[in-house]
């Protein structure tokens, strides 16, 4: 498989190029050149263990890259780590089912990429004898997912910045308790803007970049959506078995339009999906385009919901990309609105499109709040990521809807406190975290100070 860039400027890349790249070097994002057809595999897909589904969805998108009998090890090592022998289980509530995403190592749903995205570059490094050393900025979930993800490994070592002191206690320790040799967390001076601001400048730095092979793992690389398709296939068969029913809905909590893209893919690949129901919060720049056609940048608003906090939804470059007729020429100027105006506008066929796809729903603190309450009187806890998609699907008013649970209610204490009363109980895996050993370097606000910290600790490392 070829993967080209929405915006139309780049040589078509293979596989393992398209994840070493992440980005498109003219600044747009890699796609496949085409999608396979499943329709007429869904029968035989639909009795397949998690770990064989996945083997099956990413075999023809990493053709014979990798060999299939490794991409398969590379999966049952990746979701060896997941607490549920379903990797991701289904619970009901009457005719609501919610997908439980987050029981991979750091409680939220990134890990379900992330695992497999770390033991993939691990592959492809040692094959090729190269190194990466990941640079990245969080204000939380990523980080820890990322590190988790790559912990351990040969040939790979990352450096993770947050807002010191601006994460919560919990996300810190996920980072900086993890001591592996090649993880190193760095707390900035600052805010997360400040922090992805320095990520940009290193990047930005060629001589510097070039010198130590630095790399991303944001969402926007191309094996992290891949991975994320597998499980829309896997809960519908669940559930369509479940229910009898010839097709269904899901419901998903939406930022950067990583995961709810991995369902529309789903959907063009053949998967019987009616609507994909696009939660946002507050930040409703999503919502705003599906209904109005103008995607247009406000300010952001700091809510209980932290993860879907942005302004900038990236992937959704990608499936403006097909609504456009795969027009890179139209993306490059979509772009350059944004760039100069802060917005730009969908045609009225490119918006009858995105409607025919997503059901646009914008979910507020209050109702959040009112949701997890209500869930937590009926003996389920959500976290608040979850209640805004939960939200979302009971305004629809679709029957049969699948809701995506993106973080474990744990993760984000004070928000279940706030609506419940009582905070969440902790898992296993965060007992005694607080406590436990931690390394941190902290920085000032400015990239050089990154940069200093990257030489110092690969000196002699390169050669
Ligand atoms: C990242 C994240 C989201 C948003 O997912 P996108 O792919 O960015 O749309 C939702 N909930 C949680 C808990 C997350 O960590």
């Amino acid at each position: 498989m070829k993967y080209i860039s929405t915006r139309g400027q780049s040589e078509p890349r293979t596989f393992i190029e398209a994840v070493k790249e992440g980005l498109a070097r003219d600044g747009g994002l890699l796609v496949p050149e085409n999608l396979p057809d499943f329709s007429n595999e869904l029968d035989r897909f639909s009795t397949l263990p998690y770990q064989d589904l996945a083997a099956e969805i990413f075999s023809p998108f990493i053709d014979d890259e990798i060999h299939i009998d490794r991409v398969k090890e590379l999966i049952t090592k990746s979701y060896s780590t997941f607490d549920s022998a379903e990797i991701t289980p289904l619970v009901y509530h009457d005719r609501l089912a919610i997908l439980e995403l987050f029981h991979g190592p750091t409680l939220a749903f990134k890990d379900v990429a992330l695992q497999f995205l770390g033991n993939l570059f691990e592959e492809i490094l040692n094959k090729d004898g190269s190194c990466l050393n990941i640079l990245g900025a969080t204000s939380g979930d990523t980080g820890s997912a990322a590190i988790h993800g790559v912990r351990g490994k040969r040939n790979i070592r990352i450096f993770m910045i947050h807002p010191r002191g601006k994460v919560s206690p919990i996300q810190e320790k996920q980072m900086t308790t993890v001591l592996d040799p090649n993880v190193h967390n760095l707390a900035i001076e600052g805010t997360f803007d400040d922090a992805q601001r320095a990520v940009k400048e290193v990047f930005n730095d060629l001589d510097f970049r070039d010198r130590y092979q630095l790399g991303a793992v944001n969402s926007i690389n191309w094996a992290r959506v891949m991975a994320q398709i597998v499980y829309y296939f896997y809960s519908a068969f669940v559930y369509m078995n479940r229910f009898g029913v010839q097709n269904l809905s899901f419901s998903v909590p939406t930022g950067n339009f990583g995961d709810i893209y991995a369902g529309y893919l789903a959907k063009k690949m053949g998967l019987p999906i009616e609507k994909l129901i696009l939660a946002t919060n507050e930040n409703d720049i999503l919502y705003r385009t599906i209904k109005t056609g103008t995607y247009k940048i406000n300010d952001v608003h700091a809510t209980i919901s932290p993860s879907m906090d942005i302004q900038i939804a990236s992937n959704f470059e990608r499936f403006v990309f097909d609504i456009s007729g795969r027009d890179g020429d139209s993306i490059e100027s979509k772009m350059k609105d944004l760039a100069q105006n802060g917005e730009f506008s969908l045609s009225e066929k490119e918006v009858q499109q995105a409607r025919e796809h997503f059901l646009p729903a914008r979910v507020d603190t209050e109702r959040t709040l009112d949701t997890m309450k209500r869930y937590k009187a009926s003996g389920i806890e959500l976290d608040p990521h979850t209640a805004v998609g939960i939200a979302a699907a009971e305004d629809s008013g679709i029957e049969h809807v699948i809701a995506l649970a993106t973080a474990h209610p744990a993760k984000f204490g004070d928000a279940v406190k706030k609506a419940t009363g009582v905070s969440p109980e902790y898992p296993a895996s965060l007992e005694g975290i607080l406590e436990k050993e931690s390394r941190c370097q902290v920085v000032k606000n400015n990239y050089q100070s990154v940069e200093a910290v990257i030489d110092q600790t690969l000196a002699g490392q390169i050669t």
